[in-house]
């Protein structure tokens, strides 16, 4: 007994002596990105303690004896890149409509561990995940504790979707498996479902609510545009989600389910494909965020000319969205539109989400802004810019840099060579 307690506190004082010792590293930046004012600035050493930014020294500071250094003096360091719009547990092929008939969540948990592994080491450190079966909570979790290695993930768990509408999990499906699912499975019809809805999101584990406020390009149905919720669904779901402290986004293809959504208090509309002068003057004075998911546009316009690929109702809806995207994409920027970083992965693929970054660049965005997408203003739409969205004291450390200016080259967003998460080196 007493040499179970003597190792019992052996145990606990070394444990102890363990937590004391913070793990410090110290980075040394040849050029590196302030995503406040847009401006690389030259020879800065970053000291990373344990998970946080300890501190952004000039010039490249020394630590003294067994502090690890890495060297980033010829490389372009910014913050880690954040993703508003993912489907983690997906990947379009053209098997994906016939897959839901064949797939158990263990076979899709264990295929997004793959893809989970691919979105980290392009670079993007955090995602919002906007829709699954449930398993993006388990994915989730199993990042957090270490099990497989991803992004932080902050999820939606199911989409609420209206019945028949976009994310009705049983939409084009034969009548004896149609059902008729509810909010408990994330249906809804009028706004006492709409509390119900949310509030199951927030007893399955969710971090944000997600609503499907038109149509969609991928759901069998014809119509990707008209818009399927009411102004006073909308509105229940803003309030119930305040009650829980849940950011909302709205998927949205049509203006005026765009228009419902923005009045309604929604945070971020998804695609935004078909908006006109008066939903992109709306969201400026609801400050509401546009995540465009050009990468998924241009995804389905060039998939759809495939034959075969898409069943035959979705070609038409896919080849009209991916034109308007990209076109109403530049109107908006242009207009003052508060724009996030946002891809649709899963619909494009993983670990491609950098794509999104030439595509905004292409259609009218200066480079360094599409950074400053996927950074500050992807924190400030999370509500984490306190803790993300830039390298700064305090901060969690999450680093990533690339070979080339991008300001220069766009494309060397492509290959992040460096990539921390938390204090924690993932690629090196
Ligand atoms: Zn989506």
């Amino acid at each position: 007994m007493r040499k179970f307690l003597f190792l019992i506190a052996t145990f606990l004082t070394t444990s102890f002596a363990f937590a004391q010792a913070p793990v410090a590293t110290y980075i040394h930046c040849g050029n590196l990105l302030d995503v406040n004012i847009n401006q690389f600035s030259q020879e800065k050493t970053i000291v990373v303690e344990n998970d946080v930014i300890k501190d952004i020294l000039d010039g490249y500071a020394t630590p003294s004896g067994g502090i690890k250094t890495i060297d980033l003096k010829d490389k372009y360091v910014m913050p880690g890149f954040i993703d508003m719009h993912v489907h983690l547990e997906i990947e379009m092929t053209p098997k994906f409509y016939e897959d839901k008939f064949r797939l158990n969540k263990a076979d899709i948990a264990l295929q997004a561990t793959v893809f989970c592994e691919k979105t980290l080491m392009a670079g993007f450190t955090t995602v919002r995940d906007l829709g699954g079966s449930g398993v993006n909570v388990s994915l989730r979790n199993a990042i957090n504790h270490g099990f497989i290695k991803g992004p932080r993930v902050y999820t939606s768990e199911k989409s609420i979707a209206t019945t028949g509408g976009h994310a009705d999990p049983t939409n084009g499906v034969r009548d004896e498996l149609k059902g008729d699912p509810g909010p408990k499975e994330g249906v809804i019809n009028g706004p006492e479902d709409a509390y119900k809805a949310v509030r199951q999101r927030y007893k399955n584990g969710a971090d944000c609510i997600k609503i499907t406020s038109t149509g969609g390009v991928l759901s069998v149905a014809k119509n990707g545009q008209g818009p399927q919720f009411t102004l006073e669904e909308i509105k229940a779901i803003v309030a119930a989600a305040k009650d829980y402290g849940f950011t909302t986004a709205a998927h949205a293809h049509g203006a005026e389910g765009m228009k419902r959504a923005i009045k309604g208090g929604i945070n971020s509309i998804e695609h935004g494909t078909l908006m006109d002068d008066e939903a992109m003057e709306l969201m400026i004075k609801h400050g509401t965020y546009l995540v465009p998911t050009l990468s998924a546009g241009r995804f389905v316009l060039d998939k759809a000319k495939i034959p075969g690929y898409f069943p035959p109702v979705i070609v038409p809806k896919a080849l009209h969205i991916g034109e308007q995207m990209k076109l109403n994409f530049g109107k908006a920027y242009r207009k003052g539109v508060k724009i996030a970083f946002g891809t649709d992965t899963g619909v494009s693929q993983h670990g491609k989400n950098a794509e999104e970054f030439i595509f905004m660049n292409e259609y009218g965005m200066p480079a360094l802004e599409t950074i400053q997408t996927a950074t500050k203003n992807a924190a400030e739409l999370l509500q984490i810019y306190d803790k993300v969205g830039s390298i700064e004291k305090g901060k969690w450390a999450d680093i990533v840099a690339v070979n080339s200016n991008p300001k220069e080259n766009i494309s060397t967003l492509l290959d992040v060579i460096f990539v921390m998460k938390s204090g924690q080196v993932y690629k090196e």
